[in-house]
């Protein structure tokens, strides 16, 4: 079968998908087999981390195990869809403390990648909130892991992109809440520098992101949209369902002209012209997941498929001169949001480190590549790096500069598995296989 990620770029043809039924096939397949293997969920990380000849998938491994008695842990297979868990546990005045963008991601997926959120200023990022994680391993050996058992796995398998073992179930934390509503606020920044003093300013809120235009103008320079929130609470009459996906589609592939940068430009006055400062009171789903309103909107950037470039640096300076490099350049963006980022954690391959982080979609054309390996640059400069989740062109060496702890993590995979049977096409790239 024909596999990509979710930016269609790279594909891959005639790649086997093993789909296990449960996790005793999925320890059979790791088990009788020689060939190297890489597991995958929704396939939502937008390069080639989930990428390989041969994938496990894991989708059908799905059921909730166990929720205890104040139901603050939830203990559940890695299949299990963040939009499942959240439909089973709003109801219940529970909520999962860190979310990315897109609600069909798998709880395996959201480990292995350890997701951050809108509020990771706050609450730090997915596997934080993760108690203890249950992991195939190459010789098929089942091992439980914690921050106090095996912890030398749990780190590498937090944020290590699949590649010590197949992830089958985990233990999440949860918070409470009383309504299923996030107040959110919209400030309005006419300029960069603006937007950053904002996104500062208002960092007690617990959600915020911006959403910015960045295109070079002579003024304005990264206006944007800043969206604070936090939850409802206090609330007479809970309210507590799940809001349900809703089901529009894209019903055919557009040829890829139809976005070009004056659709761009025209989105983007319409936008920003449009957004008023002001407080209202928006279900969840409108909140984490705006773009899942449409469900295949990823092939708007037609057959070739987009490029999704995340970064973090630790200063806005460093912000500033990405977003310069782009917008001197030919290429467009057409979303660029940006986040604040704080302290990173003690896994071995996690993205998140104290700063900024900028996310930018770019058409792939051939003239996309040499602007990256120059954005790759102002990065490396910035003493910043780039999110594997995303990730479909890192060089090796770019990598190892900034990931100081990748030689840690090469030497546990290879003592957990001699032969390197988990790989994708990113960790043969990036030098995480021997
Ligand atoms: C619209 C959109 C918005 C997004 N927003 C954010 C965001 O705000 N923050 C953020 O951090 N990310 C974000 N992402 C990226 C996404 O959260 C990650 O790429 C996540 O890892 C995807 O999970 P998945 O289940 O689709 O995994 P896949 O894409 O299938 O796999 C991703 C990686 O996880 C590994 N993996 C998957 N399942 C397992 C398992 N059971 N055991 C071991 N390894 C496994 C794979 O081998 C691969 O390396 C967004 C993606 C989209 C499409």
């Amino acid at each position: 079968m024909k596999v990509a990620g979710w930016g269609n770029y790279p594909t891959l043809e005639n790649a086997n998908l093993f789909r296990p039924a449960d996790a005793n096939s999925i320890q059979r397949t790791v088990s009788a087999s020689d060939f190297s293997i890489i597991a995958r969920g929704s396939g939502r990380s937008y390069g080639d981390s989930s990428l390989s000849n041969n994938m496990i998938s894991t989708l059908r491994t799905d059921r909730f195990l166990e929720i205890n008695e104040e139901s603050t842990l939830l203990r559940c297979e890695a299949g299990l869809t963040l939009n499942s868990v959240l439909e089973a546990i709003v109801p219940k005045g529970r909520f999962l403390p860190v979310l990315p963008g897109a609600d069909l991601v798998t709880v395996g997926g959201a480990i292995a990648s350890d997701v951050h959120g809108k509020n990771h200023h706050r609450d730090g990022s997915f596997c934080d909130h993760v108690i203890s994680i249950t992991v195939i391993v190459a010789s098929g050996e089942i091992i439980e892991c914690s921050r106090a058992n095996n912890a030398d796995i749990f780190h590498a398998t937090c944020g290590g992109m699949g590649l010590t073992g197949v992830l089958i179930a985990a233990t999440l934390k949860l918070i409470s809440i009383s309504s299923n509503k996030i107040k959110q606020s919209i400030l309005t920044a006419s300029d960069l520098e603006c937007c950053i003093e904002l996104i500062d300013k208002n960092s007690q809120s617990k959600y915020s992101v911006a959403w910015l235009d960045a295109r070079l103008r002579k003024t304005n320079f990264g206006r944007s949209v800043l969206f604070l929130g936090d939850h409802v609470d206090e609330c007479e009459t809970p309210e507590l369902e799940h809001p349900k996906r809703t089901d529009l589609s894209i019903p055919f592939s557009p040829p890829s002209w139809v976005l070009n940068r004056h659709i761009s430009r025209a989105f983007n006055e319409a936008y920003f012209r449009l957004q008023k400062q002001q407080q209202t009171a928006v279900d969840y789903r409108s909140f984490f997941f705006p773009l899942e309103r449409v469900k295949n909107w990823n092939s708007l950037y037609g057959a070739r498929g987009f490029l999704q470039y995340q970064l973090v640096v630790p200063t806005a300076e460093g912000i500033k001169e990405t977003l310069t490099a782009v917008a001197n350049s030919d290429e467009c963006s057409y979303l660029t949001v940006l986040k604040k980022l704080g302290t990173g954690n003690e896994n071995l391959l996690s993205f998140p480190q104290e700063g900024y982080t900028l996310t930018m979609d770019f058409k792939r054309n051939d003239s996309i590549f040499p602007l990256l390996d120059k954005l790759d640059s102002v990065v490396l400069d910035q003493g910043g790096r780039l999110y594997c989740a995303k990730d479909s062109r890192m060089s090796k060496k770019m990598f190892q500069a900034t990931y100081p702890r990748w030689q840690e993590f090469l030497d546990l995979k290879t003592r957990i598995d001699p032969t390197h049977r988990f790989r994708s096409l990113q960790s043969e790239r990036l030098g995480l296989n021997k």
